[in-house]
């Protein structure tokens, strides 16, 4: 498909916005339309190989993407702004993925045991669904389409992706290495576009589901757009995760982990650590520590070396995101570092400086919703049991944290917590490739697991089959 044109989506580098990093043009919705048309038809023969077969292109795959890591790491740090070497980790994430469904081909069997008549055996096999929907965010532009492409083709679906038009150039060149390695064009296609590109695919009736990632709004209105037609969604969604710091920790080991949780990728992760809750009588120590390391990290261009916190995707973040530390403030929460944009050789890009509040409460942004970006709120709890209150206490349930040297603490910690992901003395982002990953409550608007043994599920739908056979007598 074409990717310039006249009318062009044009992106600039978030590092310094005087910059133009790429033109692309968007797909009309006839073309995006007739992309999921061509899917449909091409599932039928890609679903119809054998696993194994399919496999064995997923792992050609992972071997060409690996040579691509260092040419769409920079694509992506000037497109989305991340640390080079974190878009560097994330490409190979997406290796790690594509190599893993590899060999989830080949495993995709089913349940088999003694049937209730005599003579009888039956067992399950899991078939495709068709031509399936991705529509991805920007702020992991390859690791989520990998993590949703590779199951929903491992398992001889064709999928037809819609990546963020803030950072679509990862995707292409993910889905030329696929190309190259063997999927046929039909099988993955990627369409440029914003809403309307994602919600003609939604709307196709040839799209037998949709797997997002995203926003809690776009999510949850595509959730019921779907439901209406009774297609199959997979929603995950924002988080406003707390790290729990209990007073048995090691205080200087969790005012680097939060920082870390906090501030890396400017704070621009689901799994981002959006709130600390500290027992009382570590809170003077952590505030200090967490204090002096958010002060001391470097913001700055992604391409350069040494740099820590790079900018936010859009100069309308810096505004959502700093608007929220506002709007704490004047309902009394207090700014300890950061709070504004970043210093006078960055103001070209969107860079705010990680910011740390205290005396925060409900009402405010920061405590009660997702706030994308380098802030995070101290809170402080009179004992374990307050800590994990707090931490349950808003809607989403996305991941989770506790620092403790105590087993049993950290064991009723993780009774106790309602997140999809919990981590002890770690920080809140953080996954493994071969391990399910997804929230609860608001988190997540599907009881489908991405990533792991779980991804396949969602793409496919199971068969009961029996066989009887009649036993010739003598
Ligand atoms: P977003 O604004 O919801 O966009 C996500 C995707 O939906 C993009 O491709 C976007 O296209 C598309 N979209 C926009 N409007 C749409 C509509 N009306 N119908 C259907 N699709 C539409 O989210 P984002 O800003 O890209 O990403 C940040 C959010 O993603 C945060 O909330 C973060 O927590 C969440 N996230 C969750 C996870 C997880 O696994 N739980 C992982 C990463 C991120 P355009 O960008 O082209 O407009």
């Amino acid at each position: 498909m074409p990717e310039l044109a006249d009318d062009p989506i044009t992106l600039r580098n978030p590092a310094d916005v005087r910059e133009v990093v790429a033109n692309y043009r968007p797909h009309t919705q006839e073309e995006v339309a007739q992309a999921c048309e061509r899917g449909a038809v091409a599932a039928r023969r890609w679903g119809a190989r054998q696993g194994p077969d399919r496999g064995a292109v997923l792992h050609q795959a992972a071997v060409l993407l690996e040579h691509r890591v260092e040419e769409l790491a920079r694509r992506i740090t000037l497109e989305e702004g991340k640390i080079l070497s974190d878009a560097a980790a994330e490409v190979r994430r997406a290796v790690a993925v594509l190599r893993f469904h590899a060999g989830e081909a080949e495993r995709l069997g089913g349940e088999i045991t003694d049937a209730a008549q005599a003579s009888t055996l039956t067992w399950t096999r899991k078939r495709p669904l068709g031509v399936v929907g991705l529509i991805t965010p920007w702020n992991f532009p390859i690791a989520i389409p990998a993590w949703k492409l590779a199951p929903a083709i491992a398992s001889g679906n064709a999928v037809v992706v819609k990546p963020s038009s803030q950072a679509p150039g990862a995707v292409l060149g993910l889905a030329e290495t696929l190309h190259e390695a063997g999927v046929p064009p039909d099988v993955l296609q990627v369409v440029i576009g914003g809403a309307q590109a994602a919600e003609t695919i939604a709307d196709h009736e040839q799209i037998r589901a949709v797997s997002f990632t995203g926003s809690n709004v776009v999510g949850q209105a595509l959730s019921r757009r779907l439901s209406a037609r009774g297609v199959r969604f997979q929603g995950e969604l924002g988080g406003n995760n707390p790290l729990v710091v209990l007073a048995d920790a090691d205080v200087q080991g969790a005012a680097e982990l939060a920082c870390e949780g906090a501030f890396l990728a400017a704070g621009q992760k689901c799994t981002a650590t959006r709130r600390v809750i500290v027992e009382k009588p570590v809170y003077g120590p952590l505030l200090e520590a967490m204090n002096e390391r958010a002060g001391r990290m470097v913001v700055g261009n992604g391409l350069e070396q040494g740099v820590e916190v790079p900018p936010l995707i859009s100069s309308r973040a810096v505004s959502e995101v700093l608007g929220a530390v506002e709007q704490a403030t004047q309902l009394g929460a207090r700014i300890i570092s950061g709070g504004s944009r970043a210093e006078a050789d960055l103001i070209h890009g969107n860079f705010v400086a990680p910011t740390l509040l205290t005396d925060v409460s409900a009402g405010m942004k920061v405590v009660d919703e997702e706030v994308f970006g380098p802030v995070c709120a101290i809170v402080p709890a009179a004992d374990d049991v307050e800590a994990v209150r707090l931490a349950n206490s808003v809607p989403y349930g996305l991941s989770a944290s506790v620092c403790t040297t105590d087993l049993g603490r950290a064991f009723r910690f993780i009774e106790c917590s309602d997140a999809g992901m919990v981590h002890v003395n770690r920080a809140t982002p953080g996954a493994d490739p071969h391990m399910p990953f997804g929230g609860l409550k608001a988190s997540s608007a599907s009881g489908y697991r991405e990533q792991g043994h779980a991804g396949v599920r969602f793409f496919t739908e199971e068969q009961t089959v029996s066989v009887h056979w009649e036993v010739a007598e003598g």
